[in-house]
């Protein structure tokens, strides 16, 4: 292969159908949002995963702020959520008043410690937000117990974890996004099926059906409307303008025709870098992931553990001379500048440790087996040389 050919983080794929479906819906004369391939999108993710209603929405962060405002998510509530995580999964509920409890990660990947959330409960906790991190799913046995025992209500962010399962105590497989009160999925660009921005709620529990469509439809009863429930539609709640326009939807739309060969190519992307990085990980130079016995793979990342932000410097810097560039993201939001004054002061030291030696390696459809084995050789070398 050609050496010194730039290998990006990050490149969207087309599966080449997008602009057709989108010069569809422009010819349809219906522009806004709700419309036919609207449907289409939510029809597909209820029927292929189980999850109640869905409603497709202009980004990941909206739909939290969704679940947030069905929360009825007030001053003075409290909701858990990782550390380790997007600002957005923190945002949505500080933007309805919301005090942070951060919890830790785990110390085998990063999604939050299942053992370490009940100390954490009060009688004003409302909401626990597990984040299903690279798609590997959180213990939702355990949550979903908590969320019972203390009446609470779990908003999963999935936005990483599209076609990805939990096996329950029961041996049932469950969609992830389909097990929480409700669940949060993104389609940037940087996921696994994409539409540049965009999300979906997927709603899991009767009580909120009614009440997200109004929010979602700028706090009217439109969608009744349309359905000829009512003969007039008026303001009747809350809300904002959370629903993609059509253009959108027929993007979307073309991936998820592709989904099933999207994630076979994403699985053999992954499974190449597993095997080149194996023999670090039994060496214990680098932690690769783990996935727990209850939860599958959908393959929307790659990443490795080293020892200290000295190594991960060092790294970073080595690759980037072979035209390699991998990044490394999420620093603790419990020390950001915006919210560790609000924080109680407690240390998460698993979710620091993730903060700093975290990398996440080059992963996209278009990468070739030769240019993973390469850079896993590469990844190699730097621990040859650096012992
Ligand atoms: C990407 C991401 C988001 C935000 O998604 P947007 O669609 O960009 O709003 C939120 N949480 C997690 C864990 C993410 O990875």
């Amino acid at each position: 292969m050609e050496k010194n050919m730039l290998i990006p983080f990050n490149k969207p794929f087309l599966t080449g159908k997008e602009t057709h479906y989108m010069y569809e819906a422009v010819n349809s004369g219906k522009l806004s949002g709700n419309g036919i391939f609207t449907k289409k999108c939510q029809q597909f993710f209820e029927e292929q995963y189980g999850f109640k209603k869905t409603l497709l929405t202009t980004s990941c962060t909206d739909a939290l702020e969704m679940a947030a405002m069905l929360a009825n998510i007030k001053p003075g509530d409290e909701v858990i959520i990782p550390s380790y995580t997007f600002v957005s999964t923190a945002l949505a509920f500080v933007r309805q008043g919301a005090k942070i409890i951060f919890a830790d990660s785990g110390v085998n990947n990063p999604n939050i410690d299942v053992d370490l959330i009940e100390p954490l409960i009060t009688k004003f906790t409302k909401a626990i937000v597990p984040v299903h991190y690279a798609g590997i799913a959180c213990n939702m046995d355990k949550i979903m117990e908590l969320a019972n025992k203390y009446n609470l209500i779990v908003i999963e962010d999935a936005a990483q974890a599209i076609d990805s399962y939990f096996v329950n105590k029961n041996g049932e497989k469950k969609a992830l996004g389909s097990i929480g009160h409700l669940a949060a999925f993104s389609f940037h660009e940087t996921k696994n099926i994409i539409s540049g921005e965009g999300g979906m709620l997927a709603i899991n529990d009767d009580r909120f059906i009614d009440r997200a469509e109004v929010i979602w439809e700028k706090g009217t009863n439109r969608s009744q409307f349309f359905r000829g429930e009512v003969n007039k539609y008026g303001w009747v709640d809350t809300g904002s303008s959370f629903l993609p326009s059509e253009v959108i939807a027929a993007f979307l739309w073309a991936q998820l025709e592709n989904l099933s060969l999207i994630q076979s190519k994403r699985i053999n992307i992954w499974n190449n870098y597993h095997k080149g990085l194996k023999k670090l990980n039994d060496d214990n130079k680098i932690q690769v992931p783990y996935i727990p016995n209850f939860a599958t793979n959908n393959a929307h990342m790659y990443y490795i553990v080293v020892k200290n932000i000295e190594v991960r410097d060092a790294l970073i810097v080595f690759l980037k001379e072979k035209q390699i560039m991998p990044v490394f993201h999420y620093l603790s939001l419990h020390l950001s500048q915006y919210y560790h004054d609000k924080h109680d002061g407690r240390s998460l030291n698993q979710s620091d440790r993730y903060s700093d030696c975290l990398l996440r390696l080059p992963f996209y459809y278009d990468l070739k087996e030769e240019q993973v084995i390469q850079i896993a050789a590469y990844i190699n070398e730097f621990f040859e040389a650096n012992k």
